[in-house]
């Protein structure tokens, strides 16, 4: 397929552990703006080709093309900084802190420390004006989610669909332009369900782009308009979410697991 104008480009990217070949040269490019799902089988390499693409692993072979720029290989903060964001299966916030903490911590744990203070404010008084825009663009952020109400809570004590909801908002917050969703519904009840998906198209139409990592097959079909299909670390078939559903190969991947 030919993107017209992609965010993302991977290419021939090869990652084995061992025996196992996870990703076997996988090649796709993903348009700016758009709404791609990323699915296959258990098993089918799609948390491997993220690690590969954020830096997380470092892919054997091939390359990862992100805006241009040749990202192959760099660690998943330089990689935040560029611009491309992930969140994890399970997401990862610090329980023992309040939600407005976590968002503060946000932008330094994505950077990592060294790339943080090499950026960071150097006078006491830019330190106390960057505290102040960013808690900001935190309340921003939180209230757009719906979950300022909750800033003073223990991360730790939110259900699981709300903290699906502050690790998007912490992603949100690094100011990325391509975010990464690993099974975002997972564990998310239907209400909240249909608001993250709300937040993500008015997100998508403030210009960001999104690649999802999704099982339920409705969020497929009904919020994205390009779907890759992965089976045994190759892409299988990709192309519309209704073409894909009626791929034969692809229904023989799943079926065969
Ligand atoms: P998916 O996310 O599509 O379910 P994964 O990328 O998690 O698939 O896994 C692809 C294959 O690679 C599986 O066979 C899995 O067991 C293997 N795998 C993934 N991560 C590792 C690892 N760190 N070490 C060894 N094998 C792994
Ligand atoms: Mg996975």
């Amino acid at each position: 397929r030919s993107v017209d104008d992609p965010i993302l480009e991977i290419e021939r990217v090869v990652k084995r552990f061992g025996g196992i070949t996870a990703v076997d040269d996988a090649s796709f490019g993903i348009e700016r703006g758009s709404i791609t799902g990323l699915i296959g089988p258990n098993g089918a390499g799609k948390s491997t080709t993220f690690n590969c693409i954020t830096g997380v692993y470092e892919p054997d072979e091939g390359s990862v093309v992100f805006d241009g720029t040749d990202i192959t290989g760099r660690t998943p903060n330089r990689v935040a900084t560029a611009g491309l964001v992930r969140t994890f299966q399970i997401a990862r916030e610090f329980p023992e802190m309040t939600v407005l903490e976590n968002m503060m911590l946000a932008p330094k744990n994505q950077l990592g420390e060294s790339l943080w203070r090499s950026v960071a404010p150097r006078t006491r008084g830019a330190v106390i004006e960057e505290e102040k825009r960013l808690r900001e663009r935190a309340w921003e952020v939180l209230e757009f989610f719906e979950i300022d109400h909750l800033a003073g809570e223990y991360a730790g004590t939110l259900s699981g669909g709300q903290r699906k909801l502050l690790e998007l908002a912490r992603a949100l917050l690094t100011e990325p332009e391509l975010l990464l969703l690993d099974e975002p519904m997972a564990g998310v009840n239907p209400s909240l369900e249909k608001k993250l998906l709300e937040h993500i198209h008015e997100l998508q139409e403030q210009g960001y782009t999104f690649l999802l990592v999704e099982h339920d097959m409705d969020v497929i079909m009904n919020h994205t308009e390009h779907v890759i299909v992965m089976h045994q670390g190759s892409v299988l078939a990709e192309g519309a979410p209704e073409a894909v559903k009626s791929n034969e190969e692809v229904i023989e991947a799943y079926l065969g697991g």
